[in-house]
């Protein structure tokens, strides 16, 4: 959990396709959608797998571990609903999945790729909450 003690974060904006996730997020769970036919596990959710087309799909719990590989600091303009810019980054799940979200506990300085990352889950204004990540116990991975 982050510092904030009450939360300024904007709530999270979500389509009918990623309810099941931000329903999942609210009660501290990250869920992934996995197609029933391939078994493949895509993100973000969506109607109908980009891999074999099928629209049978089914809920899985993820590990809510990975690992940094890209990021940014978005200093202009301000982001909106933060009291400092956050860091925002690419986060690769070992599920072979890409999540683009916050990293917290980690120093701008301190910051890079291949940081060994693990699910926390900020509160938003609205008392909703979105997925985001810190520094896995174990440290980084070169
Ligand atoms: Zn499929």
């Amino acid at each position: 959990m982050s510092n904030e003690t009450t939360p300024i974060r904007p709530d999270p904006v979500f389509t009918p396709d990623a309810a099941f996730f931000w329903e999942g997020v609210t009660r501290g769970e990250l869920l992934g959608q996995r197609c029933s036919d391939c078994m493949k596990i895509t993100h973000p959710p969506r109607p109908m797998c980009p891999v074999c087309h099928s629209i049978k799909r089914e809920t899985v719990k993820l590990s809510g571990r990975g690992i940094v590989t890209s990021w940014v600091i978005p200093r202009h303009p301000a982001p909106i609903g933060f009291a400092e810019a956050p860091i925002v980054a690419l986060i690769e799940l070992e599920e072979g999945i890409r999540m683009v979200s916050n990293v917290i506990d980690v120093a701008p300085d301190a910051m890079k790729n291949g940081i060994a990352v693990e699910v926390r889950y900020a509160p938003t204004k609205g008392g909703k909450a979105v997925p985001v990540f810190a520094p896995a116990k174990g440290g980084a991975r070169e």
